[in-house]
């Protein structure tokens, strides 16, 4: 079935043909009728499934018809997701899906000036799409009323978990009339998150994708046997052969994504990264330049890069595997979006084959190894540009003790 046969207005199909939507995802296949028909639903999806687009769809349709209700300052759907990043990419799918409507819509989130975000406030936002601390200190401030929500939708709930938001989740529900529709998004499901779900929706319609293999049939990963300290060769190697690629690599900490960025400028390679240390200016100014394909390697950790919609993502490289088995899905997530192709790689050095183990375990099948001869892998580490140094071994012994203390840290 294609968008053109879907009992939406006329207005948000013009946007989809514009986006060059034809064919709804499976998930969007599957949401799109119950939540037109009002039921709240439970979806478990990943990014990348096309999921922001299979409420947004709904929603912009449902409110165009109910928005001659609206008074100023009545929200009438809110988005509550875990990351500032996250928070502006729904908003921009809202925006470009509803483009021809009246609708108003705005991402809300911490860490830029209040000033603006209360002006538009004012003057009446429909659909809000916003992160938990700034929405309620606005709510407390009174420039945001959420007694007339229609629809709620809490997306990427396992995330949120994660980040100790669950009393917020809860906190809204305060705020929120007693009748309105729940939409609830998780990348995965446990006992945990099953609780919170159940908690809040009624009777909900209940929406898996793909649970058996969670790494999206549109992805080819493999893994390569790299020593850690051979990893930067083949990191410059792959950049250089993939020229003019979007490349997204992953790296375990802060510290390693800035030593990789120095060690890809000594082999005069452009990368941009993106971690926890960035200021907010900071971290739009990379999302554009990358996004914009001013430069086409992205550094990044996983907490900044968790949901983030980059569109068209040729490559994703574990230059790290990741500590957590689950983030090697969100990883490799970050292609092979909607209908597109992607693909990733993994460098797994001899220290990280329980890491492997794990992750195989957790998508229940191997990943396909990348066989690298004698002869290619020396090749490899004697075409780099970059003249042998020691200093490199150094930088790894510091970045294993900042590993050490965020261990302690933790244990405490
Ligand atoms: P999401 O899972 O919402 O992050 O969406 C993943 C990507 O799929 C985004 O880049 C969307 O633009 C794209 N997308 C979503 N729905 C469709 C569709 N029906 N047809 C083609 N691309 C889509």
């Amino acid at each position: 079935m294609k968008f053109e046969q879907y009992n939406i207005s006329s207005l948000i199909k013009q946007s989809l043909e514009e986006l060059g939507f034809r064919k709804p995802t499976d998930i969007q296949f599957k949401a799109i009728p119950s939540i037109l028909k009002g039921d709240d639903v439970l979806g478990i999806a990943q990014t990348g499934t096309g999921k922001t687009a299979a409420f947004a769809i709904p929603i912009l349709h449902l409110l165009m018809r109910r928005s001659h209700h609206n008074k100023y300052n009545q929200v009438k759907c809110l988005v509550m997701v875990p990351t500032r990043e996250l928070a502006m990419q729904i908003a921009q799918v809202f925006k470009d899906l509803g483009k021809y409507t009246d609708l108003t819509i705005l991402g809300l989130v911490g860490g830029v000036d209040q000033a603006p975000q209360i002006k538009k406030l004012d003057k009446g936002v429909d659909i809000l799409i916003a992160t938990p601390g700034r929405m309620f200190d606005l709510v407390s401030q009174k420039h945001i009323d959420l007694s007339r929500v229609d629809v709620l939708v809490l997306d990427e709930a396992d995330h949120m978990l994660d980040l100790g938001f669950i009393k917020d989740i809860r906190d809204v529900l305060r705020y929120l009339p007693s009748r309105h529709q729940t939409l609830f998004f998780s990348a995965t499901i446990d006992e945990k998150i099953k609780d919170l779900a159940y908690s809040i929706v009624r009777n909900p319609i209940r929406i898996q994708i793909s649970p058996k293999d969670p790494v999206s049939k549109n992805v080819t990963h493999s893994v390569a046997h790299v020593a850690m300290d051979d990893k930067r060769f083949f990191l410059e190697r792959l950049i250089k052969e993939f020229e003019g690629q979007k490349i997204l690599v992953f790296v375990r900490t802060k510290v390693r994504a800035e030593r990789v960025f120095a060690a890809m400028q000594r082999v005069g390679i452009e990368t941009l990264t993106m971690h926890g240390d960035k200021e907010q200016a900071d971290r739009l100014k990379v999302m554009n330049d990358f996004k914009m394909g001013k430069v086409n390697v992205l550094i990044a950790t996983d907490v900044s890069a968790r949901g983030i919609d980059i569109q068209g993502v040729d490559y994703v490289v574990n230059y790290d595997l990741p500590d957590v088995p689950e983030n090697y899905v969100h990883r490799v997530g970050r292609t092979g979006r909607g209908v597109l192709k992607g693909k990733a790689i993994s460098f797994c050095s001899p220290e990280e084959l329980p890491v492997l183990e794990a992750i195989q375990a957790y998508i229940g099948k191997p990943v396909s190894v990348m066989t690298i001869d004698k002869t290619e892998y020396l090749e490899t580490i004697t075409f780099t540009e970059e003249t042998p140094n020691d200093n490199w071994q150094k930088m790894l012994d510091e970045d294993e003790q900042e590993m050490g203390q965020k261990r302690k840290k933790k244990k405490k």
